[in-house]
């Protein structure tokens, strides 16, 4: 008898552990960066804001099959202003925001990609897309940092903002324009955000 409460405390205490871990949210709103007369960065004819499109919209197919709910903030091309970004997303409860764009840097042999995050609470989903990426894309790690970008700093709920990659660099350009590897990115994402609902 004595072993069977021995047992039971321990089972006990391992689930009040992992709730505690865990993170209750079922939502995910999809920021897809830039939009109608704001291009983001640019490089002949690969445009930042339609790449951010495509993978946002590859992320909420994949988060959905997972069942998680999912906004989209923008569905095509147009503009929408960082406040509105914001206070669109502050409509949604039990909710997590992810920002997706690409890079530019006129020193082209920068490479790689990276996950920002304003608060604190926000690091360890950071840290889990930015690692989940990575393992998908097998692409170079520029690593996981805080920054003071408006979207992330604003947003009442965990945040973060991915940076895919380089367009500037031309063989992170060849792979952007090809579907495996925007694919690759919001599965990524996707996997990142799954182990962070876990493990918190
Ligand atoms: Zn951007």
């Amino acid at each position: 008898m004595k072993n069977l409460f021995f047992v039971l405390s321990l089972i006990l205490s391992w689930l009040s552990c992992t709730s505690v871990q865990a993170r209750y949210f079922n939502t995910v709103v999809i920021d897809p960066g830039h939009g109608g007369h704001d291009k983001g960065c640019q490089w002949g004819r690969v445009y930042e804001k339609h790449l951010c499109l495509d993978t946002s919209i590859r992320l909420e197919s994949n988060l959905r099959k997972k069942g998680y709910k999912t906004a989209v903030l923008r569905r095509s091309d147009y503009f929408i202003s960082l406040p509105q970004r914001v206070s669109m997303a502050s409509r949604y409860r039990n909710a997590i925001f992810v920002s997706v764009h690409y890079n530019f840097t006129w020193r082209q042999e920068a490479s790689g990609l990276e996950t920002f995050y304003h608060s604190a609470e926000s690091r360890s989903l950071a840290q889990y897309v930015q690692s989940s990426m990575l393992r998908k894309t097998r692409g170079d790690n520029r690593g996981v940092k805080q920054a003071r970008y408006y979207v992330i700093r604003n947003s009442k709920m965990p945040a973060i903002l991915v940076e895919c990659g380089f367009v500037s660099n031309t063989s992170e350009r060849n792979k952007m324009r090809r579907a495996w590897y925007r694919q690759a990115c919001a599965d990524g994402i996707a996997e990142g955000i799954a182990l962070y609902r876990q493990r918190g």
